[in-house]
């Protein structure tokens, strides 16, 4: 018995046994495991959006990188961080600054099925696109900031936010690029969009 639990057994059971009994066993293995799984999965999302969270998205950069390299496939970054979000806060109060950040999600969330949405922390997001081409991902993010821009605020109907994008590809990297130099160059992107005056998209 010792050795098959250390094995790696759930439970074990010797012969004779009572049906009744074995079907609880299973029964109570399937929780253990559907528990398992769903504790493994809340620690990969964000609580409040409800996205993939900033381990997640590094963990899924690394793997989607490799993948694009190895298949010579495009793929592109967006990053993205809302306007002037602490006058939000400060205006409106934080749970109207939570609102603010879980509709922005759900708006990141309307692309392709194989985009990869993620909060990346704050108010920053961070969006992968495997087989995206660098044109096809600045055009998904226009489509993005604008429709945060026009988005009606119930509570504060004369209210307009904004955010900014940086967008980078995996074209722009020398051969010896990595992940992290992907990550770079679309925050160095977003920071010139910033820098532009805020509420536009940027590859540069
Ligand atoms: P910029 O246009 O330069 O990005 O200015 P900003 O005000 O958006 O940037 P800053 O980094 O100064 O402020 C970010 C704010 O985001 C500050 C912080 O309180 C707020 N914030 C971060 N996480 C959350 C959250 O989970 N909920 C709420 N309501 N606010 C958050
Ligand atoms: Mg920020
Ligand atoms: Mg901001």
């Amino acid at each position: 018995r010792v050795r098959c639990l250390d094995l790696g057994a759930i439970d074990f059971i010797p012969k004779p046994f009572e049906m009744a009994e074995l079907k609880a066993r299973v029964r109570s293995a399937i929780r253990i495991q559907q528990l398992l799984r769903m504790l493994a999965q809340r620690a990969q999302l964000d609580g409040l959006t409800a996205l993939w969270n900033r381990a997640y998205f590094d963990q899924r950069l690394a793997a989607e990188f490799a993948e694009a390299r190895r298949h010579a496939r495009p793929l592109s970054l967006i990053l993205c961080d809302i306007d002037h979000f602490k006058g939000v806060n400060d205006r409106f109060g934080h749970p109207f600054g939570d609102e603010v950040l879980a509709l922005f999600a759900t708006i990141l969330s309307g692309g392709r099925a194989s985009d990869v949405p993620c909060r990346y922390g704050g108010e920053e997001f961070g969006v992968i696109l495997p087989a995206t081409s660098l044109i096809e991902a600045v055009d998904v993010a226009e489509r993005f900031r604008r429709a945060f821009e026009e988005h009606q605020w119930r509570r504060h109907p004369e209210l307009v936010l904004t955010a900014s994008f940086g967008v980078s590809d995996i074209t722009m990297l020398e051969a010896s690029g990595q992940p992290s130099d992907m990550l770079a160059k679309a925050d160095a992107a977003l920071y010139a969009a910033k820098r532009a005056g805020r509420n536009r998209v940027s590859s540069t």
